[in-house]
């Protein structure tokens, strides 16, 4: 095997990133070794390459960029047991320590120590990639390569929907970002009757249609709750997924919840706001669930699943596809917001 590959490196405490020759990365005894097939854009990756405050926080450059993937093993460590040269797989981007309250009490995704692969250490925007043991997941080689890759944000949709017992109900779902698009399909699958998407950019306003959505507004021209009102009449939805991070989208989707409702809050606000508790949640008595990352491995099991058996159509999600070295074409994809899921391939 050759020793060098290439990769996407935030090599500077700076905006952007450079594409260029590395290291093949050697393994420990617990780790192993991929090589990427495909790999995909997350909102974080764009945090990184922006260098905003979190990612200042929290990366110490020069680090390989991406946590998405899915790949072939090609070589695996001394300790390794859950897969053998030659499986397909993807990844888990939480790394658990294993040892504090969460992870000893089956809360992995939870855990108190938490490491996270891209962010933490070096990721998967590369031709090869090093994986953790407790991270890798065994994909079904019947599944597409990029929806392989997909199947961490496809855990995050799963896991804000999942809460809300979406068959035969009627839902709301704010934000159709890549994740909240994706979301759209995932509450079709789990057989949501009505299906309102609120959105300001109007490339996923369109794309909502194609994941699924009943009803597509822009809450910029038209009242969320007005258009509420008129959809769903004066019951509300029985489920909100918040999928913005905005704080309009967070009040207004927790009042559109009928009383003894359900909202799950994935987008995350840059700042603190302010909620009505009283009005809008502790006399409505409704249940408001905030959602992190993917249960380590139930989540996984449930996206390969509906993946392997075709019970989700993710192609229109995935809107871009490119190879690695042109990652900067999808970064200027990502701050226009024209895009869904952007796919690297190395
Ligand atoms: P994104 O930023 O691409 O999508 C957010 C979408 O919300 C955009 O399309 C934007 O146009 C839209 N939006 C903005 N204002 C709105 C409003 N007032 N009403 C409705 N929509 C509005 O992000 P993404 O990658 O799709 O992720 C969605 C959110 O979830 C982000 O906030 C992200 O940080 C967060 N996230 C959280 C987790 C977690 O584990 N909790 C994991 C992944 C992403
Ligand atoms: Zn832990």
């Amino acid at each position: 095997m050759k020793n060098k590959m290439h990769a996407i490196v935030k090599e500077k405490p700076e905006y952007g990133a450079v594409y260029k020759e590395v290291e093949i990365p050697e393994i420990g005894p617990e780790q192993i070794l991929i090589q990427v097939k495909s790999t995909s854009i997350c909102g974080s990756d764009f945090h990184i390459y922006k260098w905003n405050k979190w990612a200042q926080d929290n990366i110490e450059p020069p680090q390989i960029m991406g946590h998405e993937v899915a790949g072939d093993v090609i070589e695996v460590g001394s300790r390794v047991q859950k897969v053998k040269k030659g499986d397909f797989v993807s990844s888990e981007t939480h790394i658990p320590c294993g040892h504090c309250y969460q992870c000893e009490t089956g809360q992995e995704h939870i855990c108190r120590n938490m490491k996270i692969l891209g962010v933490h250490q070096d990721g998967v925007f590369a031709e090869y990639a090093v994986l953790e043991e407790v991270d890798v997941w065994k994909t079904d080689p019947s599944i597409n390569k990029d929806f392989a890759s997909i199947q961490e944000p496809l855990g995050n949709a799963i896991d804000t929907i999942l809460p809300g017992e979406v068959a035969g109900k009627d839902v709301l779902i704010t934000g159709a970002g890549p994740v909240g698009l994706i979301a759209i399909a995932v509450a079709n699958t789990f057989g949501a009757a009505n299906i309102l998407v609120s959105e300001p950019n109007e490339y996923r306003r369109n794309l909502s249609y194609e994941m699924g959505a009943d009803h597509v507004v822009n809450p910029i021209e038209v009242n969320l709750l007005e258009a509420v009102q008129d959809i769903f009449g004066n019951k509300g939805v029985d489920f909100t997924a918040e999928m913005s991070g905005h704080p309009d989208a967070i009040r207004d989707g927790i009042k559109a919840v009928t009383p003894g409702g359900i909202v799950s809050l994935l987008g995350l606000p840059d700042d603190k706001l302010s909620l009505d508790l009283t009005n809008d949640i502790i006399f409505k008595n409704i249940k408001v669930v905030g959602i992190t990352g993917r249960k380590m491995f139930s989540t996984w099991h449930i996206a390969n699943n509906l993946l392997k058996n075709e019970k989700i159509n993710l192609s229109p999600v995935i809107t871009h596809k490119m190879p690695l070295k042109d990652f900067e074409k999808g970064m200027k994809l990502m701050e226009e917001g024209n895009c869904g899921k952007i796919i690297l391939k190395p």
